[in-house]
């Protein structure tokens, strides 16, 4: 399959890494929006988050676990950040692998665009 998080979690191309275990692997954003922009995925190449359901949704609760624990160590957890998941054409995912934007580091503005 060709993609290019799957390339990433697979160390097939470079990535800025901060967390990684069994599961999950989180990296800086290629082109960050705030001064702390890491992405948070499955190694599993899940497409985006409408193909969540019963069987594999427990990778969700531990990603937001990693979140919080990334929050803090970057800096980001006594201000407050944002996690968000673009899913499908409407929601601007460009990237067909699940991945969460934890975003912090500045004042983000609401609704977005
Ligand atoms: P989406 O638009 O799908 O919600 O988010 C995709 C994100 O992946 C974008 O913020 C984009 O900058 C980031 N991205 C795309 N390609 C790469 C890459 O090769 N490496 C890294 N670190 N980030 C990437
Ligand atoms: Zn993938």
């Amino acid at each position: 399959m060709n993609c290019i998080f799957c390339a990433i979690a697979g160390k097939e191309i470079p990535s800025d890494i901060v967390f990684e275990d069994e599961s999950v692997i989180a990296f800086r954003d290629i082109s960050p929006a705030a001064p702390v922009h890491v992405l948070i995925i499955p190694k599993e190449h899940i497409a985006s988050v409408r193909e969540i359901s019963g069987t594999n949704s427990g990778i969700i609760a531990h990603i937001y676990e990693i979140a919080v624990q990334l929050a803090k160590e970057l800096g980001i957890f006594d201000k407050g950040f944002r996690m968000v998941t673009n899913c499908g054409e409407d929601g601007g995912q460009t990237v067909g692998h699940l991945h969460f934007h934890l975003l912090g580091g500045r004042s983000l503005k609401w609704p977005p665009g």
